[in-house]
């Protein structure tokens, strides 16, 4: 998959690291400790018309293709992993309706979706169902010209701050998880939705994790997305373009740590000497380095794949976000080595840059299961295929 960078990339790269330098990282310390969702960074992305760089310039986003959004992503991510998901969920929640949504659909929701005004989210998994998509229990039930959904979704990004859900649900339990799914656009201000409970996490810790319940929330059949039946078929798709998000929020992450690790070993002296200048440290840099460009690289491959639509962009974005995840981590802990035991105290940022990294190797798939992805789409090629496949 071949891709080349452009001025415009260039340009983009510079705009966005100036805003999130001067701007998102001197928040980045204080989102952490308190764990709120920083509405003033929500603000100041919609300001600058960075909530709808995945949408259609027919609906008021501005549609740039997929290695300038991923370049977003990572120039906010290198500076907060927190706000990264603010773009990254954003373009989540409304990739079901850009995948498999109506014109009358898109025209009702993008405007809002793409200025800021409204929040995305995306609902998917719950306590039963995380790897295991085809095992989900929420119903939908038809009743006249609506559906009444009920359930509860667990690990929700934005639920309970996001104005809309993109929510699957099953339509046929009789037919079998992957079968019986269908795809409803649900507005989180619909009697019988509620987000009773935030989980306390490790890391992005200013980004909202919400369970959903949902106790016969009325759904108009206009806002089924696609035909019942689609749901599953429907998640995957969002999943295997936005996994894309999650590479670049990673190489973000790494990015962050990488300079971080090399501006303190330059004035960091131990022995009498620049710890910079020690061999030992030096490798460990250049290994740093070198690991994230590979990923970096990889990543705007894959991103190359999904802008042509590729047959196998899942295979390109699995293989991204996998190696992208595994490099942030092994990035950022090496980052915390470099600065010795002022790594591991939350004065500097790479402790929470190594928290941050860690959810890469699990939300949208774990790593495990973009292995499954990146095989399963190998023995495709080769014509080995299980019936079990789809
Ligand atoms: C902070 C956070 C935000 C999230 N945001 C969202 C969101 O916005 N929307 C949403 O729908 N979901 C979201 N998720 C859910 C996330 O995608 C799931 O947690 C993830 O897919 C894993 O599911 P699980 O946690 O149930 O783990 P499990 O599926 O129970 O996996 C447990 C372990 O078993 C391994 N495993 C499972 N199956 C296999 C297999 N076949 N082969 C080998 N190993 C396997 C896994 O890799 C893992 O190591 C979020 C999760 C977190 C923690």
């Amino acid at each position: 998959m071949s891709y080349r960078l452009t001025a415009d990339h260039d340009e983009l790269r510079a705009v966005v690291r100036q805003l999130a330098d001067e701007q998102i990282a001197p928040r980045a310390a204080a989102i952490d400790a308190s764990a709120e969702f920083p509405w003033d960074l929500k603000e100041l992305l919609a300001r600058q018309d960075l909530l709808g760089t995945w949408c259609p310039t027919r609906f008021g986003g501005t549609q740039l293709d997929d290695i300038s959004q991923a370049i977003l992503v990572e120039e906010i991510a290198r500076a907060d992993a927190t706000t990264s998901l603010i773009p990254i969920v954003q373009k989540l929640g409304s990739l079901p309706i850009l995948v498999a949504g109506s014109e009358e659909q898109q025209a009702r929701y993008f405007p809002r979706l793409a200025s800021g005004e409204w929040l995305a989210a995306f609902g998917l998994t719950e306590a039963g169902s995380g790897s295991d998509v085809a095992a989900l229990r929420m119903r939908a039930k038809r009743d006249g010209d609506d559906y009444l959904l009920s359930g509860s979704k667990r690990f929700i990004t934005h639920g309970s701050i996001a104005n809309l859900v993109t929510v699957i649900a099953l339509t046929d339990p009789d037919a079998g998880g992957r079968k019986g799914m269908s795809a409803f656009i649900v507005e989180t201000d619909t009697p019988g939705f509620s987000a009773p409970r935030l989980e306390h996490k490790m890391g992005i810790r200013g980004s909202p994790t919400a369970e959903l319940h949902l106790d016969e929330v009325r759904v108009p059949a206009a806002n089924r997305l696609g035909e019942e039946g689609d749901g599953f078929a429907i998640a995957m798709a969002t999943l295997d373009r936005s996994r894309l998000s999650i590479a670049a929020q990673a190489v973000g992450i790494a990015a962050g740590a990488l300079d971080f690790a090399v501006a303190y070993a330059a004035q960091r002296r131990q022995f009498g000497e620049r710890i910079a200048d020690l061999q030992g440290i030096q490798f460990m840099l250049a290994d740093m380095a070198s690991q994230n460009e590979a990923a970096r690289q990889l990543t705007y491959a894959a991103a190359a794949a999904v802008d042509a639509g590729a047959p196998d962009l899942a295979y390109w974005t699995s293989c991204a976000k996998l190696i992208a995840g595994d490099t942030a981590m092994r990035v950022t802990t090496d980052a915390v080595q470099v600065l010795g035991g002022y790594g591991y105290v939350t004065e500097y940022p790479v402790e929470r840059m190594m928290r941050d990294a860690k959810i890469t190797q699990l939300y949208e798939g774990t790593q495990q299961i973009q292995r499954l992805i990146v095989a399963r789409q190998l023995l495709r090629r080769a014509g080995v295929t299980r019936p079990t496949d789809g």
